[in-house]
Formats: structure tokens, sequence, C-alpha cells
């Protein structure tokens, strides 16, 4: 059966039979004791707030969601203009009362949309996974998540593969053959659905607020700050299950988030073509490219399970609302904004597009490949053809016990420390490239892509320093750059 294959030897038998260079402390049978301050299970989300973490946390909590309206209402309002309202209000053409006003309202229909959409993926999120005994070489089934600081390994059911294809199957089937609905549906609905994504981002981080203080999942893997702010926002619980298997945070990040983000697209060419009667080919490429990134998640679903999102990251409002109402509404903007404005791109300019994305994207899989192969079979594998360099490291977990763990430095890994993120930046600059260069709207993910995973190499080093100590200090002396060798 084609099913990956299990961490079967001990590190220790590795070094002894592969011949793996080790490098660092290297003491294999009793772990030498660092000699620095850190505490166990402290790495991950933060403990204390300072000054500018309260502010930033007031204004993702208070401003994101006017972006986002803002965003979304530019194209059906202001001609996909980011900066006409902006200059209307400025002259006092338009007031915040008057924007408000043609903001679409709420309906039943989207409603039962929203309902009928979180029961489906609730039921596929329940099957049995069958595409890890049919295909060959994806890890579908029962899989386990990275230790948690407090000493924790969860199962999780990996079968967002087969979600995904039995989800699109349908709606595609529909479209073409049954003809219940349009697949258009979804742009056709899309302000209603806002307050509606809205209603459900919310409402979901008050229940895992809540859920935390009264009844944790794992009452050891939670973190409080001084800040009630900062808790709603990074969240308290570390991974929140109804239940034994239902896991909140795959299930939103992966079954909501992802999962639409194909639907989303779909619906957009759809809207295309009955407005317009045609697609054009930018939008196809906005969907390849899209689908690309998509249909890489859920076959690496078990890769996941081993990113900061769900390894580090706490589920409070930034992953809640972030998933149902960010991700939908800012990351696809490229899509809407070809439904307003049908963009036909030159053959040149739609191969070159179409080429950076694959090679940004190779980048980005062979990086994540590399790490996931190597914590996968202890280093027992290949990384460009040589057995792997790395670092050995020893952290403690909450429960006290000392863990073991390997920096990689041969392949990406030993180019620079975050080549996994420079790979999607371009990626992303690809999808935007994608709706060529009139309007700056599209390329706010872009933008906005670039912030969050500048800012993400900052979060994560400090982590992995609490974690790692001096380890981590030695990993960044033999990879000095962070994104670009040589630059940065
Ligand atoms: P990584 O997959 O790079 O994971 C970082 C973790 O990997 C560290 O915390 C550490 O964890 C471990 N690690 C760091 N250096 C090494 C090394 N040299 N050898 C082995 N392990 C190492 O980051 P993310 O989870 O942030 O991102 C995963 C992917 O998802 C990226 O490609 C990113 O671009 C993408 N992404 C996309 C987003 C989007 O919105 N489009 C958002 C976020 C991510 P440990 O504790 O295990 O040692």
């Amino acid at each position: 059966m084609p099913r990956a294959k299990k961490d079967s030897q001990k590190p220790d038998q590795q070094f002894a039979t592969n011949g793996i260079s080790v490098m660092g402390d290297g003491n294999i049978d009793g772990i030498t004791t660092v000699a620095d301050d850190r505490k166990p299970g402290e790495w991950g989300r933060a403990w204390s707030v300072n000054i500018t973490t309260y502010l930033t946390t007031l204004f993702i909590l208070f401003v994101t969601p006017f972006i986002a309206l803002y965003l979304f209402m530019a194209c059906p309002e202001f001609e996909c203009s980011v900066t006409s309202p902006v200059i209307q209000f400025y002259h006092g053409k338009l007031t915040m009362a008057a924007f408000l006003a043609r903001a679409p309202s709420l309906n039943v229909l989207a409603f039962k949309m929203a309902v009928i959409w979180i029961m489906l993926q609730i039921l596929l999120y329940y099957l049995p996974d069958v595409f890890g005994y049919i295909l060959p070489g994806y890890a579908g089934g029962t899989r386990h998540g990275a230790v948690t600081p407090a000493g924790h390994q969860l199962k999780y059911n990996v079968n967002g593969l087969q979600s995904w294809t039995i989800t699109i199957t349908l709606w595609i089937l529909n479209g073409v053959y049954f003809k219940w609905f349009s697949p258009a549906i979804v742009v056709s609905n899309w302000g209603q659905l806002f307050w509606v994504a809205n209603i459900l981002g919310y409402s979901l981080s008050v229940f895992v607020m809540i859920k935390a203080h009264l009844f944790p999942t794992h009452a050891h893997d939670r973190k409080f700050s001084s800040s009630i702010f900062y808790d709603f926002l990074m969240g308290i619980e570390l991974n929140p299950r109804i239940g034994k298997m239902f896991d909140l945070k795959l299930f939103v990040n992966g079954r909501i988030g992802m999962m639409s983000w194909s639907v989303i697209n779909i619906s957009y060419a759809w809207k295309q073509y009955e407005v317009h009667g045609f697609v054009t080919n930018s939008m196809i490429l906005v969907n390849v490219l899209h689908g690309l990134y998509v249909i890489d998640f859920f076959w690496n679903e078990a890769w996941y399970l081993r990113t900061i999102d769900i390894q580090h990251d706490h589920f409070g409002f930034y992953l809640c609302w972030g998933i149902f109402v960010w991700l939908p509404w800012t990351y696809t903007l490229q899509g809407f904004y070809l439904v307003h404005h049908p963009t036909l791109l030159s053959t040149p300019v739609f191969f070159g597009v179409l080429l950076l994305g694959i090679v940004s994207y190779s980048i980005f899989r062979a990086v994540n490949h590399q790490k996931d192969l190597f914590r996968r079979t202890n280093g027992n594998c290949k990384i460009w053809g040589k057995s792997p360099e790395f670092i050995e490291c020893d952290y403690y977990s909450g429960d006290g016990k000392k863990r073991r763990s390997r920096l990689l430095l041969s392949g990406w890994w030993g180019v620079a420390r975050h080549m996994n993120y420079t790979g999607d930046l371009f990626q992303s600059l690809a999808f935007c490239l994608a709706t060529g260069v009139s309007h700056i709207l599209p390329y706010f993910y872009f933008i906005f892509i670039s912030i969050l995973l500048f800012c993400r190499c900052y979060r994560d080093e400090d982590s992995c320093k609490l974690k790692y100590g001096k380890n981590w200090d030695k990993y960044c002396n033999r990879v000095p750059y962070r994104l670009i060798p040589g630059v940065y």
C-alpha cells in the first residue's frame, strides 16, 4: 500500500548506520544539558505583550474587518479603484454613512448556503480516507502531528484530498449536468456572504475563547497573556477539539479556508462567462495557479500538520476570522477583479507568468518537501543526492521531558533559512501579474503576503531561539540569510 513510511528508526541508530554528519553538541547517548535560560514548553505563541504588540492587536481586531469590507466594495461600487473612495472621502464627496449605505445587506439565502457548505465539509471530514490506499506516494489516513509544548502528539484523519475531489466534482457536475443552481452563486451573493462569514468568524472566535477557559481539550497546551485582547486575537488553546477527532484548527484552515478558495475561483470564472459570454485567459491562469497551490496543500496535508499554523499558532480570532473572512475575500481578489475587468493577456505574458508561477511553486514545494522528508525519516534520506547534514538539538516540552530534534543544513535549508517563503512570495506575485498591470487592487495579495511572511520570519525565529537556544544561533551562523542568499 502506497502510504508514506513511518518513522521507524531511532536517531541514534541512524547515526551509527548511515554515517550522517552530525554537528553541534553531538552527544548522542546522553544529551548534554544546555547552559541557557530556556524553560520547558515555552516556545510558540508569546506569553507577554508589549505596547507594540498591544497596539497591533487592537489594529487587527478593529481595523482589518473594515479593510476587508473596503477591498470587497471597491470593485462593485468604485470600479475596482482602491484610491477612489479615499479621494472622495478627502474631498468631502463621500461620507462614512453614504459608504456604508452602499454595502450589501444580509439575506437568508447566504445563511442557507453557509450552513449547507459547512455541513457538507463536516460530513466529508469524517469519511475514512480511501485515497491513501489507491494513490501512490500520497500520505492519507491516520497521521500524527508534531509533539506539542505540553508533550502531546495528536492523531488526525488526513482525507483533505478526497474531500476536495468530491467537493469540486460535485460543484462542476452541478454546473454542467444537474444544474441545481449556477456555480456563480457564490460571487452573485458575495456581499451577503461577507456578513455571514463575519458572523461565523466572530462567533467561533468567542466560542473558542470561552471553550479555552471552561472546557479546554489540552489544558496544559493553553497560553495566557496579560491582555484579554491578545488572547482573543492569537488564541488560548493550541489544538481545540470537539470530541476526540474533530480538530477545529485543521477543519477551519483546511476544509473551510483552502476548500472554499477553489470553489470561489470557479465561481468567478462562471460569473465572468455569465456576464461577458467568455472566460479570459487571465481568469484561466488565476484558476490554474491558485488551483496548483490548493491541490498542493491537500496532497501534502500530512506535511501541513508540521507547519507553524498547526504546530505553533493557537486558535483565536487570527485564524477563525482570518480563515472565514480574510482568506476568501482578500486572497481571491484577483478573480473578483477579473469578473469586473476581463483582461486578455498576450501569449508571451501568459506563458511568462505561468513560468514564473511554476518555477516559484517548484521552489516552494521542494523546500517544504526537503524538511518534511528529513523530519519524517529522521534524516535517513538523500537531499540533493547526498546524506543530509544537520545540527542535533535538544529542547524541553512542558512536561519537563528533554526531547530531541534536528535542524537541516543541506539542500534549500542550507541556502537560506526560509526559502519556502521566498518561493511563496514569487508565487503570489505570479497570481497578481496574471491580472495585468492596470490596477493595484489585485496586487493586494502580494503586498499582504510580503508583510505576513516577513513578520513570520521574525516570529518563527524568536520561537526557534526559545526552543533550541544556542543551537539555533549555530544554525543562523551557518545559514546567515533569511530569504534571498547574499541579500537578506
Ligand atoms: P516552515 O514550514 O518553514 O516551518 C517553520 C518550522 O520549521 C520552525 O518553527 C521549526 O519548527 C522548523 N525548522 C526551522 N528551520 C529548520 C531547519 N533548518 N530544519 C528543520 N526544521 C526547521 O514555516 P510555516 O509553517 O510558516 O510555512 C509553511 C509553508 O506555508 C511555507 O511555504 C509558507 O510560505 C506557507 N504559508 C503560507 C501562508 C499563506 O497565507 N499563503 C501563511 C503561512 C505559511 P520545529 O519546532 O519543528 O523545529
